[in-house]
């Protein structure tokens, strides 16, 4: 047995789809006691053979531990797992590492208190192979004393981004990231398909990809006080030209033979900013337009 077992805490890892598997083999990597729960039994098999206790029913890997780890889909999975078996839930810390939105994470956390649990929010940010690294974070939100109580065992999985006391900002951080990351990996795809109709392969193209998305970087960089400071003033670039050099492109996908659909939705969106702001702005203007909620 690894020393450190000794000073550790007991972890329970609750789900086992291939983040909690992931999350389950880092404890154990760690020499921490390990105790996992699967509606899907089997996915256990391996986590066992390697060290791990299979609990028989949720109530026992909650008694196993004072420390549980959820990895589920998501929150309504946490109440089929957990509702039946509430009364063992009184004393534990749910670190609850399951995606959900903020509002939802905020009812998660009251729902845990009313049984006598103290709950933190968390959003991992990277795939299971990352787990197990300090490269990575994840966002935490929740009682700050409990974050600080279990930071070492938390940093067993990655590294940590405490966000604040209220239990909907872990959630909130990641939605905000998979906002941007979703989008991000759908117009690259969109453009892969783009070249491809051309005959240009998505090794070929992928490095430009990666280029326009370095780049990005120094964007942000420029644009963010100007936003801040509400300097929405064309003098760089101007919406009119953002809407020609859009259209170009949706007219370059549609003779592709390609789906307009992407391009030709992000077209309406600069058009709204322009009949809305006035063409002379900065395409930063859909900040603002955005903000304003949906187009009637
Ligand atoms: P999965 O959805 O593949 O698996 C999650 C687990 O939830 C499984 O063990 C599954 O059990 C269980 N589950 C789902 N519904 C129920 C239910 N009604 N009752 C009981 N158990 C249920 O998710 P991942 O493992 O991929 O991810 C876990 C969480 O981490 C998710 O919230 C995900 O958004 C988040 N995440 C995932 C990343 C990834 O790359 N995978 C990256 C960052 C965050 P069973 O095995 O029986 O189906």
């Amino acid at each position: 047995m690894n020393p450190s077992a000794v000073t550790t805490p007991p972890v329970t890892v609750l789900g086992l789809g291939p983040m909690g598997r992931a999350m389950a083999g880092a404890y154990l990597d760690a020499g921490y006691r390990v105790t996992v729960w699967n509606r899907t039994a089997s996915r256990a098999d391996d986590l066992v053979a390697r060290g791990a206790v299979g609990a028989a029913t949720v109530e026992e890997a909650l008694a196993a531990s004072e420390v549980v780890v959820l990895s589920l889909t998501d929150y309504a999975a946490m109440y089929s797992v957990l509702e039946p078996a509430a009364p063992a839930l009184a004393g534990r810390v749910l670190v609850n590492l399951s995606s959900d939105t903020p509002e939802r994470a905020r009812e998660g956390a009251a729902w845990a208190a009313r049984h006598g649990a103290r709950h933190l929010t968390g959003g991992v940010q990277t795939p299971p192979s990352g787990i197990g690294s300090a490269e990575f974070d994840t966002f935490y939100s929740g009682p700050r004393d409990l974050f600080e109580q279990y930071e070492d065992v938390l940093k067993v999985l990655t590294g940590t981004d405490y966000r604040g006391e209220d239990p909907g900002l872990a959630a909130l951080y990641y939605q905000l990231q998979m906002d941007l990351f979703w989008t991000t990996l759908t117009a690259w795809l969109h453009m892969l398909a783009l070249a491809d109709a051309n005959g240009i392969k998505p090794s070929e193209i992928t490095p430009y990809a990666a280029g326009t998305l370095g780049g990005m970087e120094q964007f942000l960089d420029f644009y963010t006080p100007r936003i801040e400071a509400g300097q929405h003033s064309g003098d760089v670039e101007r919406i009119s030209m953002a809407v020609a050099s859009l259209d170009h492109v949706v007219h370059t996908t549609r003779d592709s033979g390609v789906d307009p659909a992407l391009p030709a939705a992000v077209l309406r969106t600069f058009r709204r900013a322009a009949a809305e702001s006035g063409e002379e702005d900065s395409l930063t203007r859909l900040f603002e337009v955005f903000g304003r909620g949906a187009a009637a």
